[in-house]
């Protein structure tokens, strides 16, 4: 978005005092991160042209301005590519008339990512794909990104190589299930040795990667790949099969096991973290126990422990919330306490075996 705006005119700003325009790129993912919005934006009201951008905008779409009626356009993460020519006409109507909302286009034209802007001078994020056609139960992105598209593998490339001619030397490929990937011929792991073989990329990695579609292939490419980072994120969700099927995961713990095993053997040293969800509706003590007893056996480098939040419209709000607040938060420090611990112990005996 900053270098579409800034191939179009626009500055950006060192801080929001001496901006006329204020972009919210916002996540719908967990309600906290929506309530930090609103109430960001109140601190704005009537100071600033305000735009709401990404997946709250597609989630609220008009009723934003009845949310917040200080909100001057509301974008979807489709329609970003709109951004300029809607400020532009924003800044030049009436304070009344300035309500725009654009938020139907079924995917991004391709030049949003060649705009040449890169603020991290060393590092860069290259979508490889938009959208997820999963359908967890808790989850909101296939409702607000839409399903899931493949960029060109060839866009993909000259993406990076323009990265790497502006001196940039290490890039995430991101998509929301990465090892879905696919391109005619190019799948994910065929995507990696390509990437792999770029001249003067030093390091990549990729996230997010779904359990049902990582494999030993992908493994040995992290493994026989030279600038792979040798890390993988594996979000696990549950330590519960009984859950695992209630959020729509596609797999159990066995084979959540039998793959981390597998990555261990392959990718010696490899790093390895997970995502976990604490108190997803009619979560029961026992099984809230499974997934500490995961983590305990799989000893994650790192895990990310989010308390369940309710996403209006996803599968998982159809199912009555069976923890009162203070018992999911109470689930969530014991958790993290545990994690903490793991996390812990590992650092120390990897720096032992440096020592
Ligand atoms: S794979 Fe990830 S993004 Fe897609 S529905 Fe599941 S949790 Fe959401």
């Amino acid at each position: 978005m900053a270098g579409l705006l800034q191939n179009s005119g626009f500055k950006l700003c060192d801080n929001d005092k001496e901006a006329e325009v204020i972009i919210f790129n916002t996540c719908s993912v967990r309600k906290h991160a929506e309530d930090r919005v609103w109430s960001l934006i109140g601190s704005y009201k009537g100071k600033k042209i305000i735009g709401l951008v990404g997946c709250m905008a597609q989630n609220y779409r008009e009723r934003a301005f009845e949310r917040d009626p200080s909100i001057s356009f509301v974008v979807g993460p489709q329609d970003i590519h709109k951004l300029p020519k809607i400020i532009k006409k924003t800044a030049f109507k009436g304070v009344l008339e300035r309500k725009t909302w654009e938020t139907d286009s079924q995917c991004r034209p391709e030049e949003i990512y060649h705009t040449g802007f890169y603020q991290d001078k060393q590092h860069a994020y290259v979508v490889i794909s938009e959208g997820c056609s999963n359908f967890c139960s808790y989850c909101i992105v296939p409702y607000v990104r839409g399903p899931l598209r493949h960029r060109k593998s060839s866009d993909i490339l000259d993406e990076i190589k323009q990265c790497l001619s502006q001196g940039i030397t290490k890039i995430t490929l991101l998509g929301q299930n990465v090892n879905a990937y696919r391109d005619q011929e190019v799948d994910f792991t065929r995507l990696l040795y390509l990437v792999d073989g770029l001249a003067g990329l030093e390091e990549f990695d990729f996230f997010t990667s779904h359990p049902k579609d990582a494999n030993l292939d992908l493994f040995k490419a992290i493994r026989d790949t030279a600038k792979s980072a040798r890390r993988l994120h594996l979000p696990v969700q549950s330590g519960a099969d009984r859950i695992l099927k209630l959020m729509n995961r596609g797999y159990d713990i066995k084979d959540y096991l039998a793959l981390t095993d597998s990555y261990r053997k392959i990718v010696k040293g490899g790093l390895l973290t997970t995502d976990l969800i604490v108190g997803f509706p009619t979560e029961t003590e026992d099984e809230f126990k499974l997934s500490c007893a995961l983590l305990s056996k799989v000893k994650f480098n790192a895990a990310y422990i989010f308390k369940y939040s309710l996403r209006p419209g996803t599968q998982a709000a159809n199912i009555a919330e069976s923890l009162k607040p203070g018992e999911k938060e109470k689930r969530h420090q014991r958790i993290l306490e545990l994690q903490r611990d793991i996390s812990r112990s590992l650092r120390s005996k990897n720096a032992d075996a440096r020592k």
